[in-house]
């Protein structure tokens, strides 16, 4: 019988897939941030980067409206010290999307 506590290797594939692609954009974004750093709401310049964000997947979510159009995969980085989101587009930073992973959304 199997262990219902241990990850299955769907998940644990999953979780791979998705700390690369936080590397990947971690690397983007040290690239191509040349500008202040500085939180413009707070001033602080501490950031955390997430996995992906597929737009399908929030469009999934209860009392959306979905009229079609394309769909995008986004990163945010967040500062850590007052929550100022920066949204980025997945596909600017060549960052490869599984359109078919569900685990890549909002956590
Ligand atoms: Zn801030």
């Amino acid at each position: 019988m199997a262990d219902d506590d241990a990850p299955s290797d769907y998940k644990r594939a999953s979780e791979r897939r998705r700390a690369e692609q936080r590397r990947l954009a971690q690397e983007w974004l040290n690239e191509k941030w040349v500008g202040s750093t500085a939180c413009p709401i707070c001033t602080q310049d501490e950031w955390t980067v997430t996995p992906l964000i597929r737009a399908d997947e929030l469009a999934a979510s209860p009392n959306t409206i979905v009229v079609g159009g394309p769909v995008y995969a986004t990163f945010h980085v967040i500062c850590t010290n007052c929550g100022y989101v920066h949204v980025l587009n997945a596909g600017f930073a060549g960052i490869p999307v599984d359109p078919y992973d569900q685990e890549s959304g909002p956590r």
